[in-house]
């Protein structure tokens, strides 16, 4: 078995939809390391898409998944509980930014997540509207194609999509977009498009992940609440790439000291065991009626089991502080590649461990360069480094590492990066 051959039978089994950004199949991992079929070793700083905050493989979350195992798999929440679920629950009610008491409910994906939420805030309000925020990205299945917003590759070809969704810009100085703007158009959608007391929701992503790493200034995320207050519109914090330590902060939305109605939650929250959760106001959690909620595999016991043990690392192993440390390392040495290369590297920016460098053409670095971010993701994985691209126009490369990697390994993870841009 080697990679080549098993990304020839991929291509002939899989939907090219469910593409492949880097052929290596992974054989082996511990905490920011992966070893493939061919033997061959990387450092990862994706983490699976910022899954794996508490690193591969885990010991402790392995062990609870482990006993878990041994005890039973699967008997499904809604028939017969069991005590992980409960605590899972308890737990993320009270990490949960603010002091309104919360209540939770579990799913399987982030995109069911954020349909849940929809539903919720739906069910709650007897109103229709949503607005979301162009550049956003919440998920593939059709309602969260419709809140999506960027067309190519996530909605091309999909539609049509639920109706009474509407879109507002993002507030990002990189694309000339201000807060008084973005709060100006969200004000206009309310004269031109629907009127506030038909939104149910307002849908923000406190950090735009999959849109390249555009953090929301804190004086937004405040006017937004005072706006959804001022209109009874419930605020949703998506925190599902966010999340879990992730930004320096359990749930990014702290750093705007916030509290959202409805907060979205996936990836971090379980180390890699498929389980999702919508964590709320009570009152507003409540709405729904009995069986409305829920799905077959929500709430998992070996997804709830790997969720308490990820919450006891972050608390136990300082992951919030440690995403800190990670951010200002990881940027202190982009900075310096910058100098090296001040014609290829465009902005960086980060909040915590959630980290962005965008890649621009020699020739112009006002225009994005989204060929030479492809060559540097395929060029660093030859030499051993998993990197993550995103970005409305293509050029961001991600950093999302493991919150557990080790000093030494991000320095040898820079040196990496250095060689690969050295050789394009
Ligand atoms: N929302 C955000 C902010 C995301 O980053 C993602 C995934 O990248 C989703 C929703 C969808 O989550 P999933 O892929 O688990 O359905």
């Amino acid at each position: 078995m080697n990679n080549a051959s098993l990304q020839q039978r991929k291509e002939a089994a899989f939907a090219r939809g469910q593409g492949t950004m880097t052929p290596a199949y992974i054989d082996k991992a511990r905490n920011a390391e992966l070893w493939d079929v061919e033997g061959k070793r990387y450092i990862d700083l994706g983490a699976g898409i910022a899954v794996v905050n508490t690193g591969h493989n885990h010991p402790r979350v392995q062990a609870a998944v482990q006993a878990q195992l041994e005890r039973f798999s699967h008997t499904c929440v809604m028939v017969t509980p069991y005590a992980s679920a409960v605590e899972l629950a308890e737990k993320l009610n009270e990490a949960a930014p603010g002091n309104t008491p919360k209540k939770a409910i579990f799913v399987t994906t982030g995109a069911e997540a954020v349909e849940n939420c929809i539903k919720i805030a739906r069910a709650h309000t007897g109103r229709s509207g949503v607005i979301a925020f162009n550049g956003g990205f919440h998920g593939r299945t059709n309602l969260t194609m419709g809140l999506t917003g960027k067309v190519a590759p996530y909605k091309a070809g999909f539609g049509p999509f639920p109706g009474e969704i509407f879109h507002a810009p993002y507030p990002n100085a990189y694309h000339g977009v201000s807060e008084a703007d973005s709060l100006a158009a969200l004000n206009m959608l309310f004269t031109c498009d629907i009127e506030p007391s038909r939104v149910a929701a307002i849908i923000i992503e406190p950090v735009q992940g999959e849109g390249g790493f555009y953090a929301a200034p804190a004086s937004f995320m405040q006017a937004l609440r005072a706006l959804c207050d001022q209109h009874g519109i419930l605020l949703i914090a998506d925190e599902i790439q966010t999340g879990f330590a992730r930004t320096g902060k359990m749930f990014a939305c702290e750093h705007s000291g916030i509290e959202p109605d409805l907060i979205t939650m996936a990836k971090g929250i379980a180390g890699g065991f498929p389980i999702a959760a919508v964590v709320g106001k009570a009152e507003i959690m409540d709405s729904p009626q009995p069986g409305g909620l829920g799905g077959t595999y929500g709430g998992s016991p070996l997804g709830c089991v790997a969720g308490l043990a990820v919450l006891e690392v972050i608390k136990e192993e300082k992951l919030c502080q440690r995403a800190t440390e990670i951010g200002a390392r990881i940027v202190a040495r982009l900075n310096q590649l910058q100098r090296n290369h001040p014609h290829k590297i465009g902005n960086i920016r980060n909040q915590g461990a959630m980290i962005a460098m965008e890649l621009v053409h020699e020739g112009d670095a006002s225009q994005p360069d989204a060929d030479l971010t492809r060559a540097l993701v395929t060029q660093a994985a030859k030499n051993g480094l998993i990197l993550l691209s995103c970005g409305i126009r293509g050029n961001v490369i991600r950093f999302l590492p493991a919150l557990t990697i080790t000093d030494a390994l991000i320095d040898e993870a820079m040196t990496l990066l250095e060689t690969s841009l050295d050789s394009l």
